[in-house]
C-alpha cells in the first residue's frame, strides 16, 4: 500500500506541498510508518500566513456570537469522532487509549471554554471621568496568530490556543510537531466541517523551516510555542525581536514531596501515574519524588512493586497500562540519563532499560525505572528525562524538601502529599512552581484556569488558556469620548 502523504490545509484548501523533503511518521510501539509528512518550505509558511490575512478582515467583523457558532459545531464533531482521533494518538504517539482519550477531553474543554467568547472579551467603562466625559476599553483581535506544538499532546495542546484565538476574531495558522501530524490532519478537517471561513484555521505542517519562516513573517502578530526549554527560549527570543507578542513553554524537570502523614497507598498510586503514565513525557510527569522523614520506606516499597509489575505494551491492547516512548533515540537518551545517574552514586531500584515487549521487537520500549539516593545536584535529578524514569531523594524536614524542590531552574509543578492543612498551606506558599498539586500528581489547570508555568518552563507573561487566551490574543483599545451637550435639540 502506498504511504500517505499528508497535507496543508491553507486557504480554506487542501494542497499538496512541494517540500523537497518529508518525515516518516512512525507508530512507536512497532517502528512501522504510518504516513509520510511535508518538510514545508518557507514560501509555503508564508503563503498561509497571507491567506489568513486575506481572510482577517472579515472574520474581524464578524460579530462574536456568529464566530463562536463553529466552536459549539466543532465541540460536536470532536466527540463524534472522539474513538477514531483517539485511536490515532495512541498509533503515532504510542500512549495508551485511555490516556489518548483522556487528553482530548481536556481539549475539548477549552472549546467549552472559547465559545464564552462573547462574555470573556467583554472591555469595561467609566461613565464621567470627567463631567461629560467617558471612557470605555475595547478588546480587539491581532490578526494573524501562530501556534507550534510538541509531540506529546497532539490532540490537546492546539485546542489550548485555536479556539481562544479564533473566537477572539483572530485568523490562526497552526504548525504541529512533525512526529504527530496525523492527528492534527484529522482536527483541522473537523474545524474545516464546523464550518469556520476559509483562512481562519490553516495548517502548516514541517519543520524548523516553517517554524523560521512564521516567526519572520511581518504578518504574524504573535506565536504560542510548546516544547523543549532550548527552543522555547529560541522562538521566544526570534519572535519578540521583531516585535510579536511570544508566549512560550518550556520542559520540565517536577518535585513531589511525600510527608510521612501521607495516605500511602493514594500516594503511589497518584505518583506512579504520574510517573510513568504516558511513559513519563507529560510536562507534569513527577521526575523527582522526595521522601521525608520516616515516608522513605513505605514509599519505597510500594513505588518499587508499582515499576515491577506495570503492564507495558502497544497503547490499543487491553489492560496495557504504559506505552513506548517516541522514537529510538529518545528511549536510547533515556537509558543514558539512566546510566549517569548510577556513575553519580543513584541506586537503581527498577531497572527499565532493554526489556522490550514480546511480540513488538522493534518499538521503542522503556520499562519504568526507579532510581533511589540520587545526587540532588546531579544531571539525573536536574534534567528533563522526559520518559518513564523516577529518581528519588529523602529530606529529614518539609523544610529541607522545599529547599530541594525549589533547587531547580524550572517551574512547571510541583506537589505535595500529606493529610495536614497547615504543611499543604505552608509548600503552597513557599514552592516555586506555577501549578501546584496537594495530594495530585498531574496538577494540569483546568480550562478555565491558565496553565502556569514558570521559570524555565515557561518565556513570557500571559500563560495558555482561560482570561489569559483572551488577553494574549486580543489587543486594548481605550477609547476617551465627549460629546456635544445639546442633546435635546429636535432633529
Ligand atoms: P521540541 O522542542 O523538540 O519541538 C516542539 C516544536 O518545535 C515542534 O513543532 C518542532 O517541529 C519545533 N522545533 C523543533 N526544533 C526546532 C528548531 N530547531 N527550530 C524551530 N522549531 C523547532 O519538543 P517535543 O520533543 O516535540 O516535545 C517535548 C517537550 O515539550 C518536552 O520538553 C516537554 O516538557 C515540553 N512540553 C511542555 C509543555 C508545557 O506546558 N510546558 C507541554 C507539553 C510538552
Amino acid at each position: 500500500m502506498p504511504t500517505t502523504e499528508l497535507l496543508n490545509f491553507v486557504g480554506g484548501a487542501w494542497r499538496r506541498s512541494c517540500a523537497a523533503g518529508h518525515a516518516s511518521v512512525r507508530n512507536p510501539a512497532t517502528g512501522e510508518t504510518l504516513a509520510v509528512v511535508p518538510l514545508t518550505p518557507a514560501d509555503e509558511a508564508a503563503a498561509a500566513v497571507e491567506a489568513a490575512q486575506a481572510a482577517f478582515p472579515a472574520w474581524r467583523a464578524t460579530p462574536v456570537g456568529d464566530r463562536i457558532q463553529p466552536l459549539f459545531r466543532l465541540k460536536a464533531l470532536l466527540e463524534r469522532d472522539l474513538d477514531e482521533l483517539a485511536r490515532t494518538i495512541t498509533l503515532e504517539c504510542g500512549k495508551t487509549y485511555a490516556e489518548s482519550e483522556g487528553e482530548l477531553r481536556r481539549g475539548i474543554e477549552n472549546v467549552e471554554v472559547a465559545a464564552g467568547m462573547p462574555s470573556l472579551i467583554q472591555g469595561w467603562n467609566n461613565e464621567d471621568v470627567a463631567r461629560g466625559i467617558d471612557e470605555h476599553l475595547f478588546r480587539q483581535p491581532l490578526g494573524v496568530v501562530a501556534a507550534i506544538t510538541p509531540f506529546n499532546f497532539p490532540g490537546m495542546i492546539p485546542l489550548w490556543f485555536l479556539p481562544y484565538a479564533v473566537a477572539a476574531g483572530n485568523c490562526f495558522v497552526l504548525k504541529p510537531s512533525e512526529r504527530v501530524p496525523m492527528t492534527t490532519q484529522h482536527l483541522v478537517r473537523l474545524c474545516d466541517e464546523a464550518g469556520f471561513p476559509a483562512g481562519v484555521v490553516s495548517l502548516v505542517n514541517g519543520g524548523k523551516a516553517a517554524v523560521d519562516a512564521l516567526l519572520d513573517h511581518p504578518l504574524v502578530r504573535a506565536v504560542s510555542f510548546v516544547g523543549s526549554t532550548p527552543i522555547a527560549k529560541y522562538v521566544y527570543a526570534r519572535a519578540t525581536a521583531s516585535g510579536k507578542r511570544a508566549q512560550c513553554q518550556g520542559g520540565a524537570k517536577n518535585p513531589a514531596i511525600v510527608l510521612p502523614d501521607a495516605d500511602h497507598d493514594m500516594a503511589t498510586r497518584i505518583l506512579a501515574d504520574s510517573a510513568f503514565g504516558c511513559a513519563g513525557q507529560r510536562c507534569l510527569a513527577t521526575s523527582v519524588a522526595i521522601t521525608v522523614g520516616d515516608a522513605k520506606e513505605p514509599f519505597t516499597e510500594r513505588i518499587v512493586e508499582d515499576a515491577r509489575t506495570r503492564r507495558v505494551g502497544f497503547g490499543l491492547d487491553e489492560g496495557v497500562q504504559m506505552g513506548p516512548v517516541i522514537t529510538s533515540e529518545s528511549r536510547d537518551r533515556i537509558a543514558g540519563l539512566i546510566e549517569t545517574g548510577t556513575r553519580e552514586g543513584g541506586r537503581l531500584l527498577v531497572d527499565g532499560r532493554g526489556q522490550g515487549v514480546d511480540g513488538f521487537a522493534d518499538g521503542y520500549f522503556m520499562h519504568p525505572t526507579v532510581v533511589a539516593d540520587a545526587d540532588p545536584h546531579g544531571t539525573l535529578a536536574r534534567t528533563e528525562v522526559f520518559g518513564p524514569v523516577l529518581t528519588m531523594l529523602h529530606a529529614a524536614t518539609l523544610e529541607d524538601a522545599i529547599a530541594l524542590a525549589n533547587d531547580r531552574a524550572f517551574g512547571n509543578q510541583a506537589c505535595l502529599f500529606t493529610s495536614s492543612g497547615a504543611a499543604a498551606r505552608a509548600f503552597r506558599h513557599q514552592v516555586r512552581a506555577g501549578n501546584v498539586g496537594i495530594n495530585l500528581g498531574v496538577a494540569a489547570p483546568m480550562a478555565y484556569f491558565p496553565f502556569s508555568g514558570w521559570g524555565d518552563s515557561f518565556f513570557g507573561d500571559l500563560h495558555a488558556q482561560s482570561h489569559h487566551g483572551v488577553e494574549f490574543y486580543t489587543e486594548t483599545k481605550v477609547v476617551i469620548e465627549r460629546w456635544p451637550s445639546d442633546w435635546t435639540r429636535r432633529f
